[in-house]
């Protein structure tokens, strides 16, 4: 089975040959230069639990491009993380960086753990390890770390807690930090709303009508796009999480299901909803589906079961290109992960500009200045498919790419 760097670069390639780069910039070896990153950092960490003894734990930091500014990407916490992962992840932050014109590269960290298998001190001590080991890689203008899945502001607390032991005070070394921090105000919330802003551009193009939504991840990107949908009257009929998968067709109260879930560790067991089979989300019946949670959700064994008119990828790389393929064929439109969750690394940029100021601002301006950045990119991305007749997907790539390998052709190719 194909990696999901694998998947990524096989797009990244189509979109080189569709916009002709081999021959507009013969003997630069552009797709070499997008599929190596600039630099891999990999090491160990070694970590003291609480009872004695110690585990050891692999870490990384890709730093893939810093073509349109510095390094920016989060950090993921998970038992599958590897380099392949790691790489991938921190591709698809150079090209939503650029898409959705921030001035950021992209990278991205994370380190092979289950980090419920740790106590808070044991946490603790693993993220200073891994930031004592970064401290000369990143940098509020050299690589600029956030959360990912497993990690979020208390664990950018932390980073930033142990970064000043080393180097002047700067706020702006991670974002997603806690606001008493210097994080900023929708910061925690902005994926998941951004996810929502896309989809809702989307079900506009789509002219739908009384529309029911199922989310797949109940997590940070997950139960924020449905505490949106939930708030603005727009029926949630379907969850899933890593504990279970639960559904009510006249709509599920998600206040409810955040509190029990911060009671019981997930969604499992949420009353008032029906329990469901974890596979039937994909292919619940509804008009929009939210994949929220992993990569490689739709694979060619499910894509084709898929019900919903739209999904808008709130993970990164849900969907893997076979099943791409048959959502496409099936005329269901789907809004690219590097357009529908960038609202997250829009408002690390705002927090990272917040903190560069020392002057903050309200949530309604955060949000605000999110939805016009997102809204414009949508719109740039669908014009540009309309016009060339190939998908969103596609026409992300093509916007996103162009950019890099015209600052990089600028900037002089060595
Ligand atoms: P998280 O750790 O907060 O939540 C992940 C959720 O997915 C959890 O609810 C978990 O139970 C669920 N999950 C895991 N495996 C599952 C499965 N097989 N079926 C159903 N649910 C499953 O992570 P997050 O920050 O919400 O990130 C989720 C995705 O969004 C990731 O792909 C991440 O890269 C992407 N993303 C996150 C951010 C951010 O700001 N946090 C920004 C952009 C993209």
């Amino acid at each position: 089975m194909p990696s999901v760097l694998d998947n990524a670069m096989s797009l990244v390639c189509r979109t080189a040959d569709f916009l002709d780069f081999q021959r507009r910039f013969h003997g630069l070896e552009i797709v070499e230069r997008l599929r190596v990153p600039d630099k891999v950092i990999m090491f160990r960490a070694t970590v003291q639990l609480d009872e004695g003894g110690v585990r050891v734990y692999q870490c990384y930091r890709i730093q893939h491009s810093d073509i349109l500014g510095c390094y920016k990407g989060g950090i993921r916490f998970h038992p599958d993380v590897d380099l392949d992962e790691v790489k991938a992840l921190a591709l698809w932050m150079s090209l939503k960086t650029s898409l959705v014109g921030i001035p950021y590269g992209g990278a991205k960290g994370g380190i092979t753990v289950d980090p419920k298998t740790l106590s808070v001190t044991e946490l603790e001590r693993l993220v200073r390890k891994y930031t004592s080991r970064l401290v000369n890689d990143i940098g509020p203008n050299i690589d600029i770390p956030a959360p990912d899945m497993g990690t979020g502001a208390r664990e950018m607390a932390w980073i930033y807690d142990e970064y000043r032991k080393y180097r002047d005070v700067a706020r702006g070394v991670v974002t997603g930090k806690p606001v008493a921090l210097g994080g900023s105000l929708g910061r925690k919330e902005a994926t998941g709303r951004g996810v929502v802003c896309a989809m809702l551009e989307a079900v506009n193009d789509l002219g739908l009508q009384d529309y029911r939504v199922a989310v797949q991840g109940f997590g940070n990107v997950g139960s924020h796009a449905a505490l949106d949908l939930f708030e603005r009257g727009i029926k949630v009929v379907a969850v899933s999480d890593i504990t279970g998968a639960v559904c009510n067709p006249g709509g599920l109260n998600i206040p409810a299901m955040i509190k029990h879930r911060d009671r019981t560790g997930g969604i499992y067991g949420f009353a008032d909803a029906q329990p469901i089979a974890m596979e039937e989300l994909i292919a619940f019946d509804c008009e929009v589906l939210l994949p929220c949670a992993k990569e490689n959700a739709l694979t060619a064994d499910n894509a084709g079961a898929v019900r919903a008119k739209l999904v808008a990828e709130g993970a990164n790389g849900p969907t893997t290109p076979e099943a791409d393929a048959i959502l496409v064929k099936n005329g269901v439109l789907v809004v690219p992960d590097i357009l529908a969750n960038a609202g997250g690394v829009i408002v690390s940029y705002f927090e990272w500009v917040q903190n560069r100021e020392g002057f903050y601002w309200e949530e309604a301006d955060v949000n605000q200045r999110l939805f016009i950045r997102l809204k414009s990119a949508y719109a740039r991305v669908r014009d540009f498919s309309t016009q060339r007749k190939i998908s969103l997907r596609e026409a992300a790539y093509c916007l996103a790419l162009e950019k890099i390998v015209q600052a990089m052709v600028d900037r002089g190719v060595q």
